[in-house]
């Protein structure tokens, strides 16, 4: 940092980084990228890097893929430009469409598209409050999702995100509000089982849309393993518990499929591996495997028909992205839906995970500060605990995950600090050997940090 010209000073001088701890870059320079190969990155000093947070959970597919690369340039070749609106659309955005309700767990649905996770969830919150106000039902604007949710940062999503740094935004607005998390080890109560922890979580959404008035409630939106809340499987029976509920109220079930959609939990679908069936799923991310930005609405027939018939109403679904489908995009990924289920993405998890699971558990095994390892398939987190029988948390304003996560960059391993946790979520084309070369320098950054 300090040759005034590096590219660590020159990112650190034009550069406003989002989500960074700024006096740890500061100290330690930005690492500036240059290329990747299969699940590693370069920077510009030539240093590899094991990617095991597959870019921001996305480049599943690594990031060199020459199939999709190719895909992506054919489509710039033939037609880069794009009609959306108006009554136009591309041949790719047509076929993607069919591609991602034909991949469903819906045997008929409606896709909308948008550039990303933030925008889809918006995209679908206004959805529901016009359909609402179409079926005459204009009070149902409330919306139900859970603390350490994660489904954004646009205005909307970052209200329904529950998480407190948004405090500092004035956020969540008005109208968004935050159910329990269903991470029974650490939100359950002392001598209460997971069963009864589940029925507390139920009994707690009853009661909730009682005060509320159920009919105020627009729709329940939640992610089948929250992600970037620190990747928290829920409590079991949880999506059992709550769905009848829902129902019952005539309430949307949204299953924000952002990070799980696409194999990273072993199924197409989180909610397939968790065993419930939405009203609509939110994808993006894995959509594109990471090369185009992306997110899609993807509506079951109950809100296909229902948002269908409001806008006939009207006339028109006042709504959309200048590159809403983009051509380029739709082609991308059409490739990579065929990439991960038909060249062995999605097999490799599935075949890999318990591998996963087993390297991972016997570090938390051997190290006195992993208090618990969590995740499914390939999504996992390691929580940090000055005390594994009580559940205390370090101190100290460099958080403990953090210095992990800044020990493992070190040893050229990119895994990311979350609260108190590492996670870990690699690309789906990873082998036995670098998985390997993953949990040793795991295990050396945790010996070196505690
Ligand atoms: N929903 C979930 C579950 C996510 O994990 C994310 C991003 O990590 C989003 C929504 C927001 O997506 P984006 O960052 O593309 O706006």
């Amino acid at each position: 940092m300090n040759n005034p010209q590096s590219w660590e000073a020159r990112a650190d001088e034009y550069s406003l980084y989002g989500f960074t701890d700024l006096p740890s870059v500061h100290e330690r320079g930005a690492v500036v990228l240059t290329h990747g190969e299969g699940p590693y990155v370069f920077d510009v000093n030539g240093k590899r890097y094991l990617d095991a947070n597959s870019g921001l959970w996305n480049m599943v597919a690594g990031f060199d893929h020459k199939g999709l690369a190719d895909a992506a340039k054919a489509q710039y070749d033939r037609f880069p430009g794009y009609h959306a609106f108006f009554g136009r659309m591309s041949d790719q955005t047509v076929m993607l469409s069919e591609k991602l309700v034909d991949v469903s767990p819906f045997d008929h649905g409606r896709v909308f598209y948008t550039n990303s996770g933030s925008e889809a969830n918006d995209t679908m919150v206004k959805m529901l409050w016009f359909l609402h106000a179409s079926e005459g039902n204009p009070k149902r604007r409330k919306i139900l999702t859970r603390w350490n949710a994660y489904h954004g940062v646009t205005v909307v999503s970052a209200s329904m995100t529950g998480k407190p740094y948004n405090e500092v935004f004035g956020l969540p607005m008005e109208g968004f509000l935050h159910l329990t998390c269903p991470h029974y080890w650490r939100f359950g109560e002392p001598g209460e089982t997971e069963e009864q922890f589940v029925a507390r979580l139920a009994r707690e959404l009853e009661e909730t849309i009682e005060r509320e008035g159920a009919d105020t409630i627009a729709g329940f939106f939640a992610e089948p393993v929250m992600g970037a809340g620190g990747v928290i499987p829920p409590a079991k029976g949880y999506f059992q518990a709550i769905q009848p509920i829902l129902k019952k109220h005539g309430i949307p079930l949204i299953s924000d499929e952002v990070i799980c959609g696409f194999g990273r939990t072993g199924n197409t679908w989180g909610c397939q591996t968790y065993g419930f069936t939405p009203d609509a799923i939110i994808s993006s991310k894995n959509l594109t495997a990471g090369l185009f930005p992306m997110g899609a609405v993807i509506l079951g027939p109950d809100l296909a028909d229902r948002m269908q018939a409001a806008a006939e109403k009207i006339e028109e679904f006042p709504h959309g992205f200048t590159a809403s489908g983009h051509p380029v995009g739709c082609a991308i990924a059409l490739k990579a839906i065929d990439v991960v289920m038909n060249e062995g993405l999605a097999d490799n998890v599935k075949r890999l995970a318990p591998r996963l699971e087993a390297g991972l558990r016997a570090i938390m095994e051997r190290s006195e500060h992993i208090g618990e390892l969590r995740g499914i398939g390939f999504m996992w987190a390691l929580e940090a605990v000055k005390d594994k029988a009580t559940k205390t948390p370090f101190d100290g304003s460099l958080s403990v995950s953090e210095r992990i996560a800044n020990t493992c960059t070190d040893l050229g391993l990119i895994c990311r600090p979350l609260g108190q946790s590492i996670v870990l979520c690699p690309p789906f084309i990873l082998t036995e050997a670098q998985m390997d070369e993953m949990f040793e320098k795991l295990e050396q950054a945790l010996n070196k940090v505690f």
